[in-house]
């Protein structure tokens, strides 16, 4: 997925404005990108044509660098459909807090049980466990290896005393819990394979017996196209509040991830991401967005431009420097890279570790260069190849053309030349800067 999306915001990247044909084959790829990931179709179109819509809009017409805003706009979306911010576990006023696991046979509910409980009890929770799952003859027996790892209390029927009603061991569980005081009851519940009319009929009733605070589907993040029916049969047979992707460590981008969030409405909560109790940590939407765009790829081609930008423009300049050849066209070209790499701090903003140097570019005022190169614009070659020659009389001509006065005019040129010198000063040193950046 990633490498295909590199390429499409690549060959955005190199170009200045956007066509409407643009944005369609851009938005075309990330649409196919997405369905290689796994995400529904019915997610995709509508993804796709919320990016689309935006990016033809005005947002992106009047941005400096329309292909960055481009990405910005599928990271925002991205963003917004798993959730927006990140979402914390709801507790109840008056405790235990009651959380009911639900989800398909083998989606990971008992490990997530476990996980969930020696979190709980790392933030000085007492959580209890209840085995609600006695339709597998070995799952209460899982649970209790697992209690045990998590060094949990459990709660599983004993013989004769509600053995093969789940619904009862429930209810039983979280009143136990109240006696004993466990602060928050964790219920395991049985799944299936496939979806049935069973299943949900008795993870309703258990939902209704004990009213939990939070209902969490877990659904395996390796779930392909049918992660969006399997969470529509939840949504409809039992009611969620919440979402636990799950083996996240997997081979996947997370295309389960963004179908369910969109089709629910419901914020993923947790990302579990191993067999161990310890691999689960909080569902960060930001960071998912990355993982299904790979924006770290796209920082690698930022900061490669950049580099070659650096690399190259300073040895043409080291170049003209030691013919002193610097002229106002070479000041006018640098001006325009600064300009682009202005456009760039949007974006930088966006990615981690940039803020320096986004204060940098910062540091310059775009409107300043445009005044520059209003005036450089306004020289005929000969003017800007050699300022020497430029009289009085070129001045006011130079002036009047780029409609501003003499002075703005005799500053520039001043500003050139002090550039100019210390750009010299600074190439016999070694390391030559980009003019400007002081000098504006
Ligand atoms: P349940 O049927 O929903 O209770 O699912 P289980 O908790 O029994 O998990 C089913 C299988 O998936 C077990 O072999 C788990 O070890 C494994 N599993 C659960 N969660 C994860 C995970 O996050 N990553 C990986 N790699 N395996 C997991
Ligand atoms: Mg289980």
């Amino acid at each position: 997925l990633s490498s295909r999306l590199t390429e499409t915001f690549r060959n955005l990247r190199t170009k200045g404005k956007l066509s409407a044909a643009d944005v369609d084959g851009t938005v075309r790829e990330i649409r196919r990108a997405l369905l290689d990931a796994d995400v529904a179709l019915e997610v995709v179109k509508d993804f796709a044509s919320k990016v689309r819509e935006r990016a033809l809009g005005d947002e992106v017409n009047k941005a400096l660098n329309p292909a960055q805003q481009v990405v910005q706009i599928v990271n925002e979306e991205l963003v917004s459909i798993l959730g927006g911010e990140q979402r914390r576990l709801q507790f109840a006023k008056t405790p235990p807090t009651v959380i009911m696991l639900a989800g398909l046979q083998g989606s990971g509910k008992t490990t997530f049980a476990g996980k969930l409980a020696k979190m709980l009890e790392k933030d000085g929770h007492t959580p209890l466990l209840v085995a609600a799952d006695l339709q597998r003859p070995n799952a209460v027996n899982q649970l209790q290896v697992v209690a045990e790892r998590a060094g949990a209390a459990i709660f599983a029927p004993e013989p004769g005393n509600g053995v093969g009603d789940p619904v009862k061991v429930s209810k039983a569980g979280v009143e136990y819990a109240r006696q004993k005081l466990h602060d928050i009851v964790i219920i395991d519940t049985a799944g299936r394979l496939g979806v049935d009319a069973e299943l949900m009929t008795q993870a309703s009733d258990i939902r209704r017996a004990t009213d939990p605070d939070e209902v969490l589907f877990v659904i395996d993040a390796m779930t392909g196209q049918d992660a969006v029916n399997t969470a529509r049969a939840f949504q409809e047979g039992v009611g969620f509040t919440g979402v636990v992707l799950s083996k996240l460590d997997g081979d996947t981008r997370g295309g389960a991830a963004l179908s369910v969030a969109s089709v629910t409405g419901r914020p993923i909560i947790f990302a579990s991401t191993g067999e161990g109790l310890d691999d689960v940590e909080a569902f960060h939407p930001d960071r998912m967005a990355s993982r299904i765009l790979d924006l770290g790829d796209i920082l690698t081609l930022i900061e490669q431009a950049q580099q070659a930008f650096d690399e190259e423009e300073a040895k043409k300049v080291a170049e003209k420097l030691a013919k002193e050849q610097f002229t106002l066209d070479d000041f006018l070209e640098q001006m325009q890279q600064l300009k682009k790499m202005g456009s760039m701090k949007k974006m930088l903003g966006m990615l981690p570790g940039m803020g320096q140097m986004k204060q940098q570019l910062d540091d310059f005022d775009e409107r300043e260069i445009d005044r520059t190169e209003a005036i450089i614009r306004s020289m005929t070659p000969a003017e800007r190849q050699n300022t020497k020659i430029l009289n009085g009389s070129r001045r006011a001509r130079i002036a009047r053309g780029s409609g501003m006065t003499v002075t703005d005019v005799n500053q520039l040129v001043n500003r050139f030349e002090q550039a100019a010198k210390m750009m010299k000063t600074v190439a016999r040193g070694g390391t030559p800067n980009i003019p400007g950046m002081g000098a504006m």
